[in-house]
């Protein structure tokens, strides 16, 4: 297969691009090395993680920026120490991380927690390369991204709904399989967008014995139902809400993306030794709480970033094994403008995928 063709893609050039001003044009990947591998991009999910990054929400962006972290399409060109046995022509994907040292004295990489490494630790857009270069993610033509972190996509599943997995899905499925949800346990997943969703599939996947999805007023109460909860709060809507369902629950995950969370009252959800795992990334501070919230009943409060390789093929074999559909809504690339709008609106229901049609 021929290696000419061309990185192009919507660029963020500052902040006003969250606002629908991308711009389609070509970029420059990092060097081709013999660990790369090139894909052909026919699907990209859009995280709120693009948002933030695309409006300087967390810390000054590196423009021009292609956001784009959840990556499926076909394998173009692939350097001869590619790992995971992958090969031109497989349907493979990249989630959120493209690179971290993977030296053999790395305390992070040795032991299977890549995406907390130190030393190198280059997100698939907005990063920089152990070599300096930057990384440009996936609302593109074409992705490059070491083989360590490219996925082969099993053939149960379909691109559209393999692509967010590889972000959104695998930032609810680590925290969850880490904290033991499964027989036994109550989990509840705060906060009803793309991560969230995820959140309460695999929960149920996982075999939890009750499901709660924790949202602000009662309109996704029906969806969140159908998709697999056995129950549901509104904390807008649902008077004293916290009392009534106070030690309900083992472990929560929260992956709201507002700093306007009613800590205290998540916390009364809690049983004793219960955990709150925060996954969702304000770009404020979060509200005051108050220690004795924990310490009275031996409760733990975490975080957890995104998931390691392992991880992540991991989620894609159990998505694929128990057939697992996330609720995703197709979108042309083409529109890639528009659906950042409406993502910034809160309208997806519960993903945008945008797809390349002339690739796929
Ligand atoms: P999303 O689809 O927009 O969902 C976020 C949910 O947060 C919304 O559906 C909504 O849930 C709730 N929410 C939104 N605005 C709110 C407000 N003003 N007040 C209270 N709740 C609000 O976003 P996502 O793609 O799932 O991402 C969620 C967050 O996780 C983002 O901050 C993203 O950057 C972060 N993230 C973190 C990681 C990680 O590694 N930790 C990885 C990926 C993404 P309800 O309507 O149900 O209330
Ligand atoms: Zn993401
Ligand atoms: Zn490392």
């Amino acid at each position: 297969m021929s290696n000419d063709y061309k990185f192009e893609g919507w660029l963020g050039l500052d902040k006003d691009a969250v606002e629908g001003k991308m711009q389609w044009k070509e970029f420059e990947p990092k060097p081709f090395t013999e660990d790369d591998v090139d894909i052909k991009i026919t699907h990209c999910g859009i995280c709120s993680s693009d948002i933030h990054v695309l409006r300087s929400g967390w810390f000054p962006t590196q423009y021009p920026c292609c956001v784009g972290h959840e990556i499926v399409g076909r394998a173009v060109r692939v350097g001869n120490k590619a790992e995971r046995g992958i090969k031109v022509g497989d349907r493979v994907g990249v989630g959120a991380q493209a690179a971290s040292c993977l030296k053999p004295d790395c305390e992070e990489c040795t032991s299977g927690l890549e995406q907390y490494c130190t030393n190198v630790n280059c997100s698939t857009y907005n990063g920089n390369f152990a070599d300096g270069s930057k990384s440009y993610g996936g609302y593109a033509t074409y992705n490059r991204t070491p083989s360590h972190f490219v996925f082969k996509i099993p053939d149960a599943l379909d691109s559209a709904d393999a692509a967010p997995m590889l972000c959104g899905g695998v930032t609810v499925y680590s925290p969850l399989k880490k904290n033991g949800a499964g027989p036994g346990k109550r989990v509840g997943i705060v906060g009803v967008g793309g991560l969230g969703h995820f959140g309460i599939l695999f929960a149920k996947a996982l075999g939890c014995d009750k499901v709660v999805g924790i949202s602000r007023s009662n309109q996704k109460r029906d969806d969140v139902l159908k998709l697999g909860a056995d129950e549901y709060i509104s904390i807008d809507e649902d008077k004293d809400w916290a009392t009534k369902h106070a030690r309900t629950l083992d472990l929560i995950v929260c992956t709201v993306s507002s700093p306007k969370l009613p800590l205290m009252d998540y916390m009364q959800l809690l049983r004793t030794n219960g955990k709150f795992v925060q996954v969702g990334a304000p770009e404020d501070i979060l509200p005051d709480f108050n220690a004795l919230a924990f310490i009275g009943k031996g409760a733990t409060f975490g975080g957890s970033l995104i998931g390691a390789p392992h991880e992540i093929e991991e989620m894609l074999q159990l998505a694929a094994d128990k057939k697992i559909k996330p609720w995703i809504e197709q979108r042309p690339m083409k529109e890639a403008n528009e659906a950042v709008v409406d993502m910034v609106d809160g309208k997806a229901r519960y993903r945008y995928c945008l797809v390349n049609e002339e690739s796929k």
